[in-house]
C-alpha cells in the first residue's frame, strides 16, 4: 500500500471516528432532554390520562425542541394523551407561512394555524419607538387562550426553559422589586386553562445545541421590527457571564427557586410572623442567626470540599 493510500485510510478512520463521537453527543443530548423534561413533567403533574396538550410553535428552536420531545415521549408514556401543535400568525412583515404547515405535514402532526393581525393593532396603539412587547404578548395571550377553548385543549404547553425562568426571575428582583419566577405550571389569568413548561429543567444552551442537530426550520423572531428588552438582555449577559467565571452558580439559583424558606424571608403573607411564639421543641435545621453566613460555606457549591469536612 503506498504511502498515499495509508494516509487516505487514516483520514477515513479519523473521519469515522469523529461522526460516531458527534452521534454519541447527539443522542446523549436527546435523551438528556427527554429525562429533563420527563421529570418536570412528573414534578408538577402537567400532563394527566386523557389530556389534550396544545403546543404553541411559534416557529422558534424551543417551541420546536418542546413540540419534538413532547412527541418522544407521547410513544413511551404509560397514559395516553393527544398533541396539537398552533401557531398564531400574527401578520408580521415577511412571515413565511408556509413553513410551520409544511413542517407539521412532514411530521404527522395535528396542527391548527390562527390568523390573527395583531401587528398592525399593535403598530397602530403603540407610538412608534415604544415598545410593542407588552401589548403584543397580551393580544397572543387571549387569543391563544380562545384557540385552546375551540379547539378542546385542556393543556397549553410553553417553550420556555430554565434561563427563561431564571431571567424572570432576576428581572421581577432587579426591577420589580418581587421575588417572583415564572412558574413550571399555572391557572391562566382568566382561570379557565392549565398552563405548562415542561422545558423548565433545560438549559437554553440545550435547546440551541438540539435545534442544530434537528435542523429545524426556524423562522427568526424580529419580523416585528422590536427591540429586545434591554433589562432581559442585561440580565441575560448576568447570567452568562456567571455560568462563565462561577460554575454552579445558576445551577444553585435555579435550585433556590424550588427550596423556599419562607420563615427566613419577610413576607407576612407567607409566614405568620405576628403570631410567632415559643413552643419549647427545638429544630436542628431551624435558626442559624448566630452561625458564619451561610454564603460563605463553600459546602453550598456543589463539587467543592467543604472546609469543615475537610478538618
Ligand atoms: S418581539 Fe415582536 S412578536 Fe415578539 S412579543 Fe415583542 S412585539 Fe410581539
Amino acid at each position: 500500500m503506498s504511502a498515499a493510500m495509508i494516509d487516505q485510510a487514516a483520514d477515513a478512520s479519523v473521519s469515522i471516528k469523529k461522526s460516531e463521537k458527534i452521534a454519541y453527543e447527539n443522542n446523549k443530548l436527546h435523551k438528556r432532554l427527554c429525562r429533563l423534561v420527563g421529570q418536570a413533567i412528573g414534578d408538577f403533574n402537567m400532563i394527566e390520562e386523557g389530556d389534550k396538550v396544545m403546543v404553541c410553535l411559534s416557529g422558534g428552536k424551543d417551541s420546536y425542541a418542546l413540540l419534538d420531545i413532547l412527541l418522544t415521549l407521547r410513544e413511551r408514556a404509560p397514559i395516553h394523551f393527544d398533541i396539537i401543535a398552533v401557531n398564531l400568525d400574527q401578520k408580521q412583515p415577511n412571515f413565511p407561512e408556509h413553513v410551520l404547515p409544511a413542517y407539521l405535514t412532514k411530521l404527522g402532526v395535528p396542527f391548527h394555524i390562527e390568523n390573527q393581525d395583531t401587528y398592525s393593532i399593535v403598530k397602530r396603539v403603540i407610538p412608534e419607538g415604544k415598545t410593542t412587547c407588552s401589548l403584543c404578548s397580551r393580544l397572543r395571550r387571549g387569543i391563544l387562550y380562545r384557540v385552546a377553548d375551540e379547539l378542546g385543549a385542556t393543556k397549553i404547553a410553553l417553550g420556555h426553559h430554565r434561563d427563561d425562568i431564571l431571567e424572570t426571575f432576576f428581572l421581577n428582583m432587579f426591577f420589580g422589586g418581587k421575588l417572583k419566577g415564572m412558574p413550571a405550571k399555572l391557572q391562566s389569568d382568566d382561570g379557565k386553562h392549565i398552563v405548562i413548561r415542561p422545558l423548565a429543567y433545560v438549559k437554553e444552551e440545550d435547546t440551541t445545541r438540539y435545534a442544530a442537530v434537528k435542523q429545524f426550520p426556524i423562522i427568526p423572531c424580529d419580523l416585528c421590527g422590536s427591540q429586545e428588552n434591554l433589562q432581559r438582555k442585561q440580565i441575560k449577559g448576568m447570567l452568562r457571564e456567571w455560568d462563565k467565571k462561577h460554575p454552579g452558580r445558576v445551577d444553585n439559583a435555579f435550585a433556590a427557586l424550588s427550596t423556599v424558606v419562607p420563615s427566613h424571608l419577610m413576607d407576612s403573607g407567607l409566614f405568620n410572623f405576628a403570631d410567632l411564639a415559643v413552643d419549647g421543641v427545638a429544630n436542628p435545621n431551624g435558626d442559624i442567626a448566630f452561625d458564619e453566613d451561610p454564603c460563605s460555606t463553600p459546602s453550598v457549591m456543589p463539587g467543592i470540599i467543604s472546609l469543615r469536612e475537610a478538618d
